[in-house]
Formats: structure tokens, C-alpha cells, sequence
């Protein structure tokens, strides 16, 4: 049998789901469901879906891939435009959709690619090098926005992981604080893929040493306070370590590649 996307009830269930599993691992941290923000991860999803999750009130989508990235932002704020046009006639009490959607850019991304993503995204979870922050910093200037990034760490040591290593995290952030247009944010980081959760631990704990690090010593600034890490797989154990930001694409849209 070929896998099917989730429907809509089964999206509900989960999206439930998937929330209080957020809710429950946020206490075991001392902090509150609303303490940690879930970013839908959109790359598996249909475009039903993507509608179907935003109207049960998410509002932080995440994509890995700059083709439906630039293609999904626009088909998706056509449609809630139209929603608001007609929300008049048909507005229900049932009908959570947010007044605004915030999308992010997860995966990786090549600096040529900068003109396309960035006007389409509010925070970029993957800028990884110097080299891309100037790209993304020209950009910006250009335009005179601030763009929101955060710093990819690969805390792993694996080699097939993009993201910076964990001693150049702190020089990064300082040189990208004196870009005027480029706002660091935080810290995002991916564990190794395992069965197992509990193998992601030591990763998220040195991540969020790090971010802590960081904070400490002032260097982003107020506004660095966002720790992006938990997938799928190991979003509980990434809460209870310290996230405040997890990306979730399976738990909530089933296997099937979009
Ligand atoms: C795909 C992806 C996710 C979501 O992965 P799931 O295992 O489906 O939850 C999160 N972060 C990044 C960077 C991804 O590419």
C-alpha cells in the first residue's frame, strides 16, 4: 500500500499530540508549553495540509528547500488573504488561523540562493559561515532590513552535518553582532540520527552550554535567546536540555516525501 498523507482529522490528532508531548517535556524543564515555540516542518507536508495546520493555529512553518520554500509562501498567503476577504461571510468560532504566519529557513543554503530565500523568510535557522552572514549582511543593507539568522552548530562532529564547530561559535556571533543588518538570534543544532533519543542528549547539552556561553558573556545581546534543536525524533530529550525552538515535520504530517 502506498503511504497517504495524513488527512485532516488524523493532522489534528496529531498536532494535539505533538503538543502536549511538548507541553509535558517543557515541565520536566521548569517552564511552560508557551515557553517553546514548534515550527512546523512543511517538506513532507501537502499544500492541504500546510492549510489545515495553519487554520488549527500554527504559526511558525519551517522548509529545508529553497524550490518549496519559494513556491509555498506565496500559494500560502494567497490563501489566507482570501480567507480574510471572505472571513466576513464565513468566520467560525472553531477557526484558529493566526493574522500572521512566520516561516523559516532550516536547511542549508547556498549563498547564491540569499535573493531568493530572504524575502520570503523572518528567521533563518542555517547561516553555518562568515561567508554567508556577509552574503546575507550585503543583501540586507541593499534593501536597509534587518534580517534574524541563527548560527548552526555542529555539535555532533559528524561529517555529513553542516554547521559550524563548537570552538568558532562565539567569534561568529561577535562578527556578525557588528553587522548592522543581520541580527543574531540564537543557536540551532541537529543530533545524529538514532533510533534511540537518548543518543541526542550529550549533543543538545553541549549546544545549550554554548547558547548559555553566549548569553553569558553578552556577546549577541538581548536578542540572542533563541535555541533551535529537536526534530521528530528527539524533540523531548532537546526540551528537557533547554530548547525553546523545535522543528517538527514527521510527528505531525506522517512519512510521505510531499
Ligand atoms: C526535516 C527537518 C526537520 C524535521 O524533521 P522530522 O524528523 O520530520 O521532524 C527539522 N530540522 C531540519 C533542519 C530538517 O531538515
Amino acid at each position: 500500500m502506498t503511504p497517504q498523507h495524513a488527512g485532516p482529522s488524523q493532522l489534528k490528532d496529531a498536532f494535539l499530540a505533538v503538543n502536549d508531548r511538548i507541553a509535558d517535556a517543557a515541565a520536566r524543564s521548569g517552564r511552560k508549553r508557551e515557553d517553546v515555540a514548534m515550527v512546523a516542518v512543511t517538506k513532507y507536508a501537502s499544500p492541504d495540509q500546510i492549510r489545515s495546520i495553519v487554520e488549527l493555529g500554527q504559526a511558525d512553518l519551517g522548509e529545508s528547500r529553497v524550490q518549496q520554500l519559494t513556491q509555498r509562501v506565496p500559494q500560502l498567503t494567497e490563501f489566507l488573504s482570501r480567507k480574510k476577504t471572505l472571513a466576513g461571510a464565513s468566520a467560525r468560532a472553531e477557526d484558529a488561523t493566526p493574522d500572521k504566519v512566520r516561516w523559516h529557513m532550516i536547511g542549508q543554503l547556498q549563498r547564491n540562493k540569499v535573493k531568493q530565500v530572504a524575502p520570503h523568510v523572518d528567521l533563518i535557522h542555517s547561516v553555518d559561515s562568515l561567508r554567508l552572514a556577509e552574503e546575507l549582511h550585503n543583501y540586507a543593507s541593499r534593501l536597509d532590513i534587518v534580517i534574524d539568522i541563527l548560527i548552526q552548530v555542529n555539535t555532533s562532529g559528524e561529517a555529513s552535518k553542516s554547521g559550524i564547530a563548537p570552538p568558532a561559535v562565539t567569534h561568529l556571533v561577535e562578527s556578525i553582532d557588528t553587522m548592522m543588518h543581520l541580527r543574531p538570534r540564537g543557536l540551532m543544532t541537529m543530533a545524529p540520527l538514532s533510533e534511540d533519543p537518548e543518543d541526542a542528549r550529550p549533543t543538545f547539552a553541549r549546544t545549550a552550554e554554548l547558547f548559555n556561553d553566549v548569553k553569558t558573556e553578552a556577546i549577541g545581546g538581548d536578542h540572542f535567546n533563541v535555541l533551535s534543536m529537536g526534530m521528530t525524533n528527539d524533540f523531548e530529550v532537546a526540551i528537557e536540555e533547554g530548547a525553546n525552538v523545535v522543528r517538527i515535520g514527521r510527528a505531525l504530517f506522517g512519512e510521505t516525501e510531499a
